[in-house]
């Protein structure tokens, strides 16, 4: 039987067990919306292969979900959500309902160069024989309610990592811990964050594409759950004024087959100071050279730039360093008993406003320019960079960009980037980006907080 037979039928036996009659096909547009359309049980296996028909311009719409004019991109046109059945989870906050992951295809079933989880895929494949492991680790807002005009009230006042928090937020946090792992997704660390009704829950690090599909997974179960006991839970960078901001930090290495041995961590090395192999060091570098367009992309919102800030710990510094928290990369120190297996790099400076195939997808592409071109990044900072001068900070080249707009630009001068994006990609992604910055302008403050706390 072919193996796609093989995981259909998983599919059906899930559908069986679940007692579910509508199957969502979702895949997450270039603001990190997951968006689809469901198909009935009764259909689904002829959808399985053809895909649901979707309008291309859909993958052309900005935060107010208006198209944006990009050629191409009109009344005209379609492509196919088509699901990867290995995608398939049981919607725990939604009985009934199932959904699957999905590419955007086009209608001769070849891939779309808009379609981000193709991305991300044409990444991996950039790789070669580097397998890249990779965890997102999103943090969350716990508000009692769906946040409205003037009104953001959060579950729990409690301190950063205060035992009343858990208990504050301990039946919610059991459900949710149980109904992801119900769903085969592997839940590892969870604490009461730094900020008023701040939360951070932990999936184990697994395979990248795997990871960016748990991520959306994990989103959407924690929102649907929080909504189903009347809560609100929002993952925006920064849901109103004055709030900590939430991350959604990268974790990221890069492992290879070797014979005899099985998989190796190929960015460990033991004689070294912090740990990182020289391919890791210029992974790393390449991640710094191309930053400052990266961040467009990692921090993709208007709200994004709102989080960050320099002493929020969020990694507003164009460096790396050891459990340095003020670096865009962190160097996370190692774990006693693993220190090969646990040797990784944490990309600070992503939230939950990217698409994470995207965000994925051209952080590989950074470091592997990094890799092929042996790019240095030079030595550690070892500091907070917050006790520097401004002039030792700008000789250490610090700055990043401090808006969305900047990133953009930045981005639109970064060739490598944009020729990694591709053209169509290249033309869409920046249009949409650069909309958003325009409505977001017009809203002013209090809305555009409301608008990230309630779509994200
Ligand atoms: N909340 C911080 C951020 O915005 C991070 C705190 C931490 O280091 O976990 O990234
Ligand atoms: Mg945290």
């Amino acid at each position: 039987m072919p193996e796609s037979d093989d995981r259909y039928r998983q599919v059906l036996r899930m559908i069986d067990a679940h007692d579910i009659e509508l199957i969502r096909f979702l895949w997450v547009d270039h603001n990190g919306i997951v968006r689809g359309k469901a198909v009935t049980r009764r259909f689904l296996e002829s959808r399985m292969e053809s895909g649901i028909g979707l309008a291309r311009s859909r993958q052309a719409a900005n935060l107010m979900d208006i198209g944006q004019p990009v050629p191409g991109f009109n009344a005209v046109g379609e492509v196919r959500l088509v699901p990867d059945p290995s995608t398939f989870v049981a919607l725990p906050h939604a009985p009934g309902s199932g959904a699957m992951l999905c590419d955007l295809v086009q209608l001769d079933g070849t891939s779309w160069d808009a379609c981000p989880r193709t991305f991300l895929k044409s990444a991996l494949a950039a790789a070669g024989d580097l397998d890249v492991v990779a965890s997102f680790e999103p943090e969350f807002t716990l508000c009692d309610a769906r946040p409205g005009p003037g009104s953001l009230s959060v579950l729990d006042d409690s301190l950063c990592f205060d035992n009343t928090g858990f208990d504050a937020a301990n039946d919610y946090v059991v459900q949710l811990t149980r109904a992801l792992q119900g769903q085969g997704i592997d839940v590892e660390l969870y604490h009461p964050e730094f900020g008023a009704g701040q939360h951070e829950m932990t999936l184990r690090h697994g395979p990248a594409l795997r990871a960016a599909d748990l991520s959306v997974w994990q989103k959407v179960i924690t929102r649907g759950l929080a909504s189903a006991r009347g809560m609100w839970a929002t993952f925006a960078p920064t849901p109103g004024p004055g709030f900590r901001g939430n991350g959604n930090h990268l974790h990221l290495s890069m492992w290879k087959d070797r014979p005899g041995l099985g998989p190796v961590n190929m960015f460990a090395d033991d004689a070294d100071d912090l740990g990182l192999s020289e391919t890791a060091y210029h992974f790393v570098g390449g991640v710094l050279r191309h930053l400052p367009g990266l961040l467009a992309l990692t921090c993709a919102s208007v709200n994004s730039y709102e989080r960050l800030q320099p002493g929020m710990w969020s990694g507003a510094h164009a460096c790396y360093g050891q459990d340095n928290r003020e670096a865009a990369v962190r160097v996370p120190s190692r774990l006693r008993g693993s220190t090969a297996a646990s040797t990784n790099i944490e990309l600070k400076a992503c939230d939950s406003t990217a698409n994470p195939y995207l965000a994925l997808g051209a952080v590989i592409y950074a470091g592997m320019d990094g890799i092929t071109n042996r790019i240095d990044p030079g030595p550690q900072l070892a500091e907070d960079p917050n006790g520097l001068s401004d002039a030792e900070r700008d000789a250490l080249g610090l700055g990043l960009p401090r808006s969305l707009e900047e990133a953009v630009e930045a981005l639109r001068r970064d060739d490598y980037l944009m020729d990694v994006l591709g053209p169509l990609r290249g033309q869409l992604y920046p249009a949409i980006k650069r909309a958003d910055v325009e409505a977001v302008k017009e809203m002013g403050p209090e809305l555009a907080f409301l608008t990230y706390a309630t779509r994200y």
